[in-house]
């Protein structure tokens, strides 16, 4: 037998059980179709040191490593194969969006692959670099003054207005619109319960447009019968935590968070299909959200955005209430490479009042 297929053999026979470091070799199977084909199947990652301190299993899902970058490759694949289904869009055609962030990573990226148009509207406030990536990827870019949703001139009835003003284009609307929370429902879910032997206790998220919270919620409250319990995670000025707790009161919003891409001043479609489904809900003050970015830095090797680590800290807050021997799974939505000179910065920190937040052992960190 020649040296090639020798190694060729012992490579299969690796491939059949775990790599002695603990690398998934033969867990992964074939080829992909291209980007789309790329997206999900990510790992749930055991949260070591959270897990040991709380005596309950945490998981986070790596939403980070979708080949867009973030959770919103699964919401931006399925609200234009929700339009090509329903006939709204032909080849060549225009994708709108009002988005903050990675809703249009994921969306430029998935209408590159695909031969789509895609034209972006955002707030004015968010940072030159989403600006230049979505630009880079291709997007048409429209940042427009920083509006509320009830005034006409909001980012998200500015993209509205745009498709209907072109011939073969489809604004997807990823707040309403319905088949975001569908991905979510039939891929997320379904591989976090797969990942765990059916042993989710309680899931946890924070929302933005509440399609990743709402669809793993709905498919893991049909799977367990009921029994995995699912709490909503707020920011600091986002008015659903309140809303929850007062049984369906909506107050004005007040406050505010750096955690970007969460909080909401609504009920959106998405989440409205699910709230009887909720268990509650807690509000993670900024300090927390912070502190947990460095640990899961620290003790984890877990470079992640805000959002992740808000998550992640809601998460620990829960396992404390129901653990110990629980199993407490949560989103770890991007990674910390958009947001890192903010993050990163202890000049920015200080102007957010949130320097204290990092415990003097972990500051080693704070380098930008
Ligand atoms: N985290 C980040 C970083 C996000 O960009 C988003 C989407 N805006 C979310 C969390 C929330 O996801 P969803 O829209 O599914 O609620």
């Amino acid at each position: 037998m020649s040296m090639f297929r020798q190694s060729i053999r012992r490579f299969a026979t690796a491939a059949d059980s775990a790599s002695p470091y603990g690398i998934r070799v033969g867990k992964v199977q074939g080829t992909v179709n291209g980007f789309t084909g790329a997206i999900g199947n990510t790992p749930l990652i055991r949260l070591n040191k959270i897990s040991d301190e709380t005596g309950c299993e945490i998981y986070g899902k790596a939403e980070f490593m979708n080949p867009g970058g973030s959770v919103k490759d699964r919401a931006a694949l399925y609200v234009i194969k929700d339009a090509e289904e329903r006939g709204l869009i032909q080849p060549g055609g225009t994708i709108v969006e009002g988005t903050a962030g990675n809703t249009g990573i994921g969306l430029a990226h998935v209408c590159r692959s695909k031969g789509y148009k895609c034209v972006i509207y955002m707030p004015n406030t968010q940072s030159q670099g989403k600006i230049d990536l979505l630009r880079l990827l291709g997007a048409e870019v429209y940042p427009v003054p920083a509006v509320a949703f009830e005034n006409p001139e909001n980012y998200n009835h500015q993209a509205k207005r745009h498709a209907e003003r072109l011939e073969n284009a489809v604004w997807t609307n990823q707040f309403d619109n319905t088949a975001n929370r569908r991905a979510h429902i039939e891929t997320t879910g379904p591989e976090m319960w797969a990942q765990t032997g059916g042993k989710i206790d309680a899931f946890t998220c924070s929302t933005g447009t509440g399609g990743t919270f709402a669809g793993i919620t709905r498919y893991l409250k049909e799977v367990s019968d009921g029994r995995t319990e699912a709490w909503l995670a707020d920011p600091p000025g986002s008015v659903l935590h309140s809303y929850i707790q007062s049984g369906g009161k909506l107050t004005e919003r007040s406050g505010s968070s750096i955690t970007e891409g969460i909080g909401q001043g609504r009920v959106t479609d998405n989440l409205k299909q699910e709230i009887n489904l909720i268990t509650s809900s807690f509000t993670i003050p900024d300090e927390e959200t912070i502190h947990m970015v460095y640990r899961l830095l620290d003790e984890e090797g877990l470079y992640m955005g805000a959002s992740s680590a808000l998550n992640v800290a809601a998460a620990y807050q829960l396992a404390k209430n129901i653990g110990p021997g629980r199993t407490v799974a949560t989103i770890l939505c991007d990674g910390a490479y958009r947001y890192a000179d903010r993050l990163f910065s202890k000049s920015w920190l200080r102007q957010k009042g949130l320097d204290k937040a990092i415990p003097s052992h972990l500051e080693k960190y704070a380098v930008l």
